[in-house]
């Protein structure tokens, strides 16, 4: 049977995280189809359509997915879900908002980030924070998943040609309504997407340390910047850049590691980084442990080293 994507969009374009999900998708069937559920998202089903691999998408329009409220959403999902054997959400903020309510709602388990299909009922995921790689088989007739959008390279964009069929949209549930959001303004990529890390830790001291130091250097290498749970603790660096177990997940081609010492917890998030380039002044920190290139030196030295040499 075929797998159903759910599509995480902005109305206007599909985001990063749903083509990884839909490269997941065909690792378990080569039928893949994407619900675009929104309001006046017809360019995101179109976009959605266009990537590679999908072999339909299925587009409810109503304001009740305007913000994407994940009951709403999750009554869409289960009405659609009829006939599919998975279905696939990436695990993201939004996709393990949704999916627990749509597995509760059909009665069956969720697998949660999976980085590996083995088989269509069977499934890697790290546990332990990444120190242990669980195998899991599920018996459910259909499989609610999360995918870890890092371990599945992105479908690509464009080159499909899939039919888009609208499908009723489920009233409102009124269980939930939409108050307001306070959306952080970051000129730079966003931490999920982007190709280049620059990351601080404790030892960067205070929140104007951490700009004064590290903004140059992402600003010459157009990298996003991301913190230890620490550096983010201590207020040296907002929430939303936290990378690691209790933070974002990233795979960047480039990750730099300032001050970090390398708790497994951070490691979680970011050590399937490509390159990962580790400074710190302890040359027993476990961050070199996982770091390609390590620099055993006082960060307030070698980052505007760097800045110059690059
Ligand atoms: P520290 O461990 O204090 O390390 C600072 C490092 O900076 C040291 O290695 C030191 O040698 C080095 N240093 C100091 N001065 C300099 C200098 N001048 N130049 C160069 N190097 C210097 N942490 C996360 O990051 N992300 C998470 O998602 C996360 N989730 C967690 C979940 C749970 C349930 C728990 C219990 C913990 C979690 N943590 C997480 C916290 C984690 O265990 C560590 O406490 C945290 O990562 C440490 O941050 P840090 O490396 O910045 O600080």
């Amino acid at each position: 049977m075929s797998v159903l994507v759910i599509a995480e969009h902005d109305h206007a374009s599909v985001k990063a995280a749903t083509l990884n999900t839909v490269s997941a998708a065909r690792a378990i069937n080569a039928d893949v189809h994407v619900l675009v559920a929104g309001e006046n998202a017809g360019a995101a089903a179109a976009a959605a359509a266009r990537i590679a691999g999908v072999t339909k998408v299925l587009h409810a329009d109503a304001p009740a997915f305007a913000h994407g409220l994940a009951e709403n959403l999750a009554a869409q999902v289960v009405a659609s879900a009829a006939g599919y054997s998975h279905v696939l959400f990436p695990a993201t903020a939004s996709g393990k908002n949704v999916a627990p309510r749509v597995a509760a709602l059909l009665d069956v388990a969720q697998v949660s980030d999976v980085t590996k299909v083995v088989a269509p009922d069977t499934y890697e995921r790290p546990i332990y924070a990444g120190n242990a790689i669980a195998t899991v088989q599920s018996g459910d007739a259909v499989q609610v998943v999360t995918v870890r959008t890092t371990a599945f390279d992105a479908a690509a964009a464009d080159g499909g040609s899939a039919p888009v069929e609208s499908v009723a949209a489920q009233a409102d549930s009124g269980l939930s309504s939409f108050v307001g959001a306070e959306i952080a303004k970051n000129d730079r990529p966003e931490l999920t997407a982007a190709k280049i890390i620059v990351s601080g830790g404790r030892a960067l001291g205070s929140s104007e340390k951490f700009n004064e130091v590290l903004t140059p250097l992402a600003d010459k290498l157009g990298a996003a910047l991301g913190a230890s749970r620490a550096a983010v603790d201590a207020g040296y660096a907002p929430n939303d850049w936290q990378v690691g177990q209790t933070g974002k997940i990233v795979a960047p081609q480039l990750y730099v590691a300032a001050g970090i010492s390398g708790a497994i917890q951070h490691l979680a998030g970011m050590k399937d980084s490509k390159v990962i380039v580790a400074i710190n002044k302890d040359e027993e920190a476990p961050i070199f442990s996982v770091a390609d290139y390590g620099l055993v030196a006082d960060l307030f030295t070698a980052v505007p080293e760097l800045v110059e040499a690059a």
